[in-house]
């Protein structure tokens, strides 16, 4: 185990239900902390670029107005083995496949409103950090 970083983003679904506070209470009680966090709106052009490998995906169209549909909060998460843990306590994509006390099985609406993403691999996580934020809004300590 390493000390990683990741990219979370709490999606519309959640910024609209007032569930920004709750998401991270879980996300602090792993033991992960978030080293840089803002709250954006999203265009179609950024939602589309940022989800690219998806592009030709059936739900993609869909995907990304679900995204621009409202604010998001995008934030650097820091911690031991952080890209594995997040996704382990987001809980599966599908909400239904979820764990109990997963932040997706307590929270999300379906399958695409699922409240949170979180990068799946250390090569993803470098590329999604830097796509939102610089070297200047992460503080490390
Ligand atoms: P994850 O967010 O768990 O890494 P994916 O990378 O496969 O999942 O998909 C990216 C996002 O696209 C999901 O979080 C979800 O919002 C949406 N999505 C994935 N699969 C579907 C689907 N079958 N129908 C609608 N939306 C989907
Ligand atoms: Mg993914």
């Amino acid at each position: 185990m390493s000390e990683q970083q990741t990219l979370s983003i709490i999606k519309p679904d959640a910024t609209s239900r007032n569930l920004t506070g709750q998401v991270n209470t879980i996300i602090e009680k792993s033991g992960l902390k978030i080293i840089a966090q803002k709250r954006i709106k999203l265009t179609e052009e950024i939602a589309g670029k940022f989800y690219e490998v998806h592009r030709d995906k059936p739900f993609f169209q869909d995907l990304v107005s679900f995204m621009i549909s409202g604010p998001v909060i995008v934030q650097v998460l820091q911690g031991n083995n952080a890209i594995a843990l997040y996704r382990k306590i987001m809980g599966a994509t599908n909400p239904v496949e979820a764990e109990v006390g997963t932040i997706r099985k307590e929270f999300a609406l379906s399958i695409e409103a699922n409240s949170v993403h979180g990068s799946d691999s250390i090569e993803n996580a470098k590329k999604e950090i830097s796509f939102f934020f610089s070297e200047t809004e992460i503080i490390k300590n």
